[in-house]
């Protein structure tokens, strides 16, 4: 297993029997683990050793220091407490490190004990119980609670990508088998937090650049350790089952992938494993196939900028309840091909739009509901506490009241309301009372305080009146003041002291002490009652025999008390891991109200429609807009309503039109409002008719991939390519600007290419905008090509962008007038508007070199430019001179008139 780990020296034999028993343990545990930096438990602290402490100290800028020595070296160590460990480690994980937890796993008393029988030093035992990487996190406080954390396995086979993903925090497993091309797609949709794969598929060529790209999120594993037989093995032991049959039909690279998915898990979680779901086996034409650079395109997940704010998803998502958020972003990140899953979407959303009261009623709800999925995840691999099993009933409670208003009917009714659409039937089904969850329940609002410790290790969790024999150790612990206080008063008068106290300390427990003058008092009981423990400066202290019995009451009951509670937390744990798969049906139920009801919330609060799903190749969008161009509107402006609409005879458009029109905008939003549809959203349209659509493929602006050594049009190009091979007559593909990145001939010839063969090869749905204007005469050629534009209004010298798409073509893109708005020098655009006359007006517009030898140098249009000015200036004061009416003027005026001439000349 590697990853940007530090380098490891390996410890051999000899290093280790040269070392001090504890040095030569912790080799020991580091020669298993030379992957990961490891978190070696000493007391209240975890520390690193040797080059992980370099690596750790540097990383978490915390102190370097010293440790005995190995081979004459002194060894390096950091170190981080035990109690506050969360945060060095999340670091650690952040910048890709792996973090092997080695716990003590016995007590020093333990050990004592044991090296009496075995012989031996006293050395506590330790054990690796966890290997924490970035893909297998469960924790709230590593994790971003609305975002899912995928872990993905990836085996190439027989020329396909078996492709495994896992999220162990929530339970999601999913396996889909890919075309090897699709890897990066693949890779843009997850965007897992790790990737596991073999040595020979990361030297594999035809990935190898791709893997580069995520080298801080690989782990690398011998092509052994993928082998198909042992991994079918692994998924049959897993899943209890004797054949996979049932789970569908599993090719080898699945089998592969999914299978030593399990086992990379089952070794950083040292044997203990999650709770999964079914294994869920996603067929390839289910979803819209989306590539990576379309993807990033949309900016679904995330802007060009990489900010979440301003992308698509965080414009749209309306849910309330962490799990809600994670299934609207799988939504939107994996739009379907099959219309009665999307309508099923759009009829819970269409409900709920038309029952507000019971709309409201869930919203509030929801607020109420904590995560069910990543608690139990917890609970399942035995990290969870009594908070998780509260949270867990509290949602439980919460989907039954809701079960309860949405149907209309209490729930030992068990009838559901006819006027559902079937997908809430289907849901509310779904969260049927069992007598199994009612127990759990039961029992756990029986059991569990209201306030809760995090860990159950910190006690004081169950409530009075669960378990009596809890409740009488606890009476006992929390009766010692009285106790204590009476013993106080009995010896205060049997010794005749006239101050004694009973006081505790950790050292030697309770004990009795009365000022040194007072000694005697005691000292002299003729029953030598009080016995003596130690002599202070001004004090004496005693003890007694019942005082000592109380002591070991006291403490043992609080231990006994703890123990109990372990003990009775353990049994609930096991009513919960047994009812892991309702519960996550539950889970998953209010997921989908929460995201049902957040598009129905949207809908209704941004005027969205409900889009009309139908087999054809039509795409008939009315009054379409940018959801969120939209959203980001300055106060007082309105976003222009477009149309869209394609059919048969209709179905690639031109579009030219003057810079900063509404171009690339108008491309964007009708993918993007393709996309929203098939992922079951109302979109902002008037109304909108949309042919299913199997791929969408969007090649916007250029973008440099220095990192694989691509060109800016170079990607252009390979995009392009990527688009030509594989669009079909059911895609939407919108370009923006093809060729723009080289020269103008060869961009105008490869657009045009481009063009004719999108027409008459693919047939797809086309967008295609365009500064080049010689393109709209293909207009007389291709008979299902039309030719749209701009509409802008030239205003008292200036142009003002309608925003509104019209028929036509344009003459001019109004580059010069974008680039005077932008803020160019104004001798640039006098220069540009210069060149741009002549090279518009020449009749050989080919022939350039013959156009710059024509032209004016940038120098000489800056000087004519100035003597203009100068000559408007001398013409302006000759006019002023000749207007002069000496006679009229009174030497006063004469005189004003004179300095104001002489000013205008200087
Ligand atoms: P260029 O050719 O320079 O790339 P373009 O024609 O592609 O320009 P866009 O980038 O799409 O133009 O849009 C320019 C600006 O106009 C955007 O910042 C956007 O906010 C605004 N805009 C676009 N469409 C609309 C619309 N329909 N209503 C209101 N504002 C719009």
């Amino acid at each position: 297993m590697t990853s940007p780990s530090p380098k490891q020296p390996l410890f051999t034999d000899a290093d280790i029997a040269a070392s001090t028993p504890m040095m030569a343990q912790f080799m020991e545990v580091k020669r298993n683990h030379p992957e990961a930096l490891l978190f070696y438990r000493m007391g209240d602290f975890y520390e690193l050793f040797f080059d992980d402490a370099l690596v750790a100290s540097k990383a978490l800028d915390i102190a370097l220091t010293k440790r005995g020595t190995h081979n004459d070296e002194p060894i390096p160590m950091c170190g981080v407490p035990f109690h506050a460990y969360e945060s060095y480690l999340t670091k650690l994980i952040n910048h890709g490190y792996k973090v092997a937890i080695c716990e003590q796993i016995e007590s020093p008393d333990e050990a004592k004990e044991r090296a009496k029988k075995e012989g031996g030093k006293a050395l506590v035992r330790r054990e690796v119980v966890r290997i924490i990487t970035q893909g297998t996190l469960t924790e709230d406080t590593q994790l971003n609670q609305r975002e899912n954390n995928f872990l993905l396995c990836l085996s190439y086979r027989s020329g396909r990508m078996g492709t495994a993903v896992v999220d162990i925090s929530t339970g999601l497993f999913t396996v889909e088998d890919n075309a090897p091309e699709n890897l990066g797609a693949i890779i843009e949709r997850y965007r897992p937090s790790e990737i596991l794969l073999s040595e020979k598929l990361y030297d594999h060529n035809d990935f190898h650049a791709l893997f580069l790209e995520h080298k801080k999120k690989l782990t690398i594993w011998p092509e052994n350790r993928f082998d198909v037989h042992n991994a079918h093995e692994r998924l049959k032991t897993f899943y209890q089952v004797t054949t996979l049959d049932g789970f569908g039909d599993f090719s080898p690279p699945l089998l592969s992938a999914a299978g030593t998915l399990l086992d990379y898990v089952e070794l950083t979680q040292k044997g203990r494993m999650p709770n999964l779901n079914r294994l869920v086996l996603v067929e390839e034409n289910t979803l819209v196939q989306i590539d990576a650079a379309t993807r990033r395109n949309l900016e679904i997940n995330q802007t060009m900028n990489g900010e979440k704010k301003g992308s698509l998803l965080s414009t749209l998502d309306k849910t309330i309840t962490a799990s809600g958020a994670r299934l609207l972003s799988h939504w939107l990140n994996n739009p379907l091909t099959n219309q009665d899953m999307i309508n099923a979407r759009l009829d819970a959303a269409h409900y709920f739009i038309d029952h507000q009261g019971k709309h409201n009623r869930l919203r509030d709800t929801l607020k109420n509901c904590p995560d069910i999925e990543r608690a139990l995840s917890r609970l399942s691999l035995d990290r969870g506490g009594p908070r998780d099993m509260a949270a867990i009933a509290q949602s439980l409670q919460m989907a039954y009241e809701l079960r309860d208003a949405l149907q209309q009917a209490p729930r030992d009714t068990q009838l559901i309301d006819e006027s559902l659409p079937l997908s809430l039937k289907d849901v509310l089904k779904s969260m049927k009372t069992t007598q199994e969850l009612d127990d759990l329940l039961d029992v756990t609002s029986r059991a569990l305080k209201a306030e809760l410790p995090l860990l159950a290790r910190d006690g004081g969790f169950i409530k009075k009146g669960y378990d009596a024999s809890l409740d009488e150790l606890k009476s006992l612990r929390d009766n010692s003041r009285a106790l204590i206080l009476k013993l106080e008063q009995n010896y205060l008068e049997r010794s005749g002291a006239s101050t004694l106290k009973i006081k505790h300390n950790n050292v030697i427990g309770y004990y009795i002490e009365v000022p040194a003058t007072q000694g005697d008092k005691l000292f002299n009981d003729e029953s030598k009652f009080f016995i003596h423990r130690q002599t202070m400066a001004n004090a004496v202290r005693f003890t007694t025999v019942e005082l000592s019995e109380l002591e070991s009451k006291i403490s043992s009951a609080s231990e006994k008390a703890l123990a109990i509670e372990l003990h009775l937390f353990d049994e609930l744990l096991s009513l919960f891991k047994k009812n892991a798969t309702g519960l996550r049906a539950i889970a998953y139920a209010l997921s989908f109200l929460d995201c049902t009801s957040a598009i129905a919330e949207l809908a209704v609060t941004h005027n969205f429609t409900r889009p009309v799903l139908n087999d054809t190749n039509a795409l008939d969008i009315k009054g379409g807009r940018h959801p969120v161009v939209e959203n980001s509107m300055p106060k007082g402006e309105s976003f222009i309503p477009n149309d869209c609409a394609f059919d048969e005879s209709n179905s690639l458009w031109l579009i030219t039109g003057p810079n900063m029109a509404g171009k690339s905008t108008f491309l964007r939003q009708n993918a993007i409002l393709v996309l929203m549809a098939q992922a079951g959203f109302y979109i902002p349209a008037q109304s909108a008719t949309i042919g299913i659509v199997d791929r969408i493929f969007s090649r916007v602006g250029a973008a440099d991939d220095l990192a694989r050594g691509r060109s800016t049009f170079m990607v252009e190009m390979v995009e392009t390519a990527a688009i030509l091979n594989q669009a079909t007559e059911k895609s939407l593909v919108i370009l923006d600007e093809i060729g723009r990145g080289t020269s103008t001939f060869d961009g105008l010839s490869i657009a045009w290419a481009t063009i004719e063969h999108l027409h008459e090869m693919n047939k797809s749905r086309t967008l295609f905008a365009t500064h080049y204007h010689e393109l709209t005469a293909l207009k007389e050629k291709l008979k299902r090509l039309s030719c749209h534009t701009v509409k802008i209004k030239e205003w008292e010298g200036e142009i003002v962008f309608m925003h509104e798409m019209i028929a036509g073509t344009a003459n001019q893109s109004y580059g010069v007038h974008v680039a005077k708005l932008a803020g160019l020098p104004a001798p640039v655009i006098e220069r540009a508007k210069q060149i741009l006359s002549q090279l518009e007006n020449k009749e050989q517009k080919g022939s350039l070199a013959k156009m710059s030898e024509d032209l004016p140098l940038f120098q000489q249009v800056v000087e004519t430019s100035k003597s203009q000015q100068t000559n408007q200036a001398l013409e302006s004061l000759r006019d002023k001179l000749r207007d002069i009416d000496p006679d009229s003027l009174t030497p006063r005026d004469a005189l004003d008139l004179l300095y104001a001439l002489k000013k205008e000349a200087e």
